[in-house]
C-alpha cells in the first residue's frame, strides 16, 4: 500500500501540531507557509518544509500539488488567503482538503468552494474541555457540524445489564449508537439486543443538544 502525502499549509500552532503528528505517525509530510522563520522553524521535523505563497497558483504547481491526497489548510487570521488557497487546492486536484475555519460564515464559504471538511480547532478543544469539566462520562467528543456531534460515554449504570432495544436509545434520547468498545475491542455494529456490561463505552452520534442532555435525562 502506498504512503499518502500530506501538506500541510499555514504553520501556525494548528498546522504545526498536525503537520508533526502525522510525520510522528509515519507519514509523508510537506510544510508550507509564506514565512520563512516558521517554515525553518519545522524542518527538522517534517519531511519537507518549503517558503510559498498558497494563495499563487503557479507556486502551488511547481510543487505538484496534484499529487497530494491530502491537504490541511490552516492559515487563520487571513479569511482571503484560507478562502483562495481552499479553492486553488480544489480546482488543481488535491482529493481531500481540511480546511481550518474562524467562524460560520468562513466554514460556510469553504465547504461551498470545495472543503472536504471544515474545523475549528479552537471551539473543538472548548467544548471538549467544558464537557472534561461538567461530565466524568464523556470521554470523548468530536463535533461534526454547528448541529451534529459524536460523543463516547461510559455506558451508564442504569444501561448495564439492558440491550439498547430495552433502553430504546433512539427515541427515549434522540441519539444513534455507532459503536460500543469493551476494553480495547471495538463493536462497529452492535446487537441491538446484546445486554450492555459494566464498563463498555458507548459511541453515539446525535444532535448536539440530545447529547448535552444525556446526562440530566439519564439520571
Ligand atoms: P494559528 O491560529 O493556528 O496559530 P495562524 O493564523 O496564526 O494560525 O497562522 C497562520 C499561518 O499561515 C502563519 O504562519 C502565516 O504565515 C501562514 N500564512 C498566511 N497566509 C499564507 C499564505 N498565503 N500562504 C502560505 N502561508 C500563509
Amino acid at each position: 500500500m502506498s504512503k499518502k502525502q500530506y501538506i500541510v499549509i499555514g504553520l501556525g500552532r494548528f498546522g504545526i501540531s498536525v503537520a508533526q503528528t502525522l510525520f510522528n505517525l509515519g507519514h509523508d509530510v510537506l510544510a508550507l507557509d509564506s514565512n520563512e522563520e516558521s517554515v525553518q522553524d519545522i524542518a527538522d521535523t517534517v519531511t519537507h518544509a518549503i517558503v510559498a505563497d498558497a494563495t499563487d497558483e503557479k507556486s502551488l504547481r511547481a510543487i505538484g500539488i496534484r499529487n497530494f491526497d491530502v491537504a490541511i489548510v490552516s492559515i487563520g487570521e487571513n479569511i482571503q488567503s484560507s478562502i483562495m488557497a481552499t479553492l486553488l487546492l480544489k480546482e488543481l486536484g488535491v482529493k481531500y482538503i481540511i480546511t481550518k475555519a474562524n467562524n460560520a460564515m468562513h466554514a460556510k464559504v469553504l465547504m461551498k468552494i470545495g472543503a472536504d471538511r471544515v474545523v475549528f480547532p479552537e471551539k473543538d478543544m472548548g467544548l471538549r474541555v467544558a464537557h472534561d469539566l461538567v461530565s466524568s462520562n464523556i470521554l470523548e467528543y468530536i463535533e461534526l457540524s454547528a448541529d451534529y456531534s459524536i460523543a463516547e460515554f461510559l455506558c451508564p449504570k442504569v444501561w448495564i445489564g439492558k440491550s439498547l432495544v430495552e433502553i430504546d436509545v433512539r427515541s427515549n434520547y434522540g441519539i444513534n449508537v455507532i459503536g460500543i468498545r469493551h476494553n480495547e475491542e471495538i463493536d462497529v455494529s452492535p446487537s441491538a439486543y446484546k445486554k450492555l456490561e459494566s464498563g463498555s463505552v458507548i459511541i453515539a452520534i446525535g444532535r448536539i443538544e440530545d447529547l448535552n442532555n444525556l446526562e440530566t435525562k439519564i439520571k
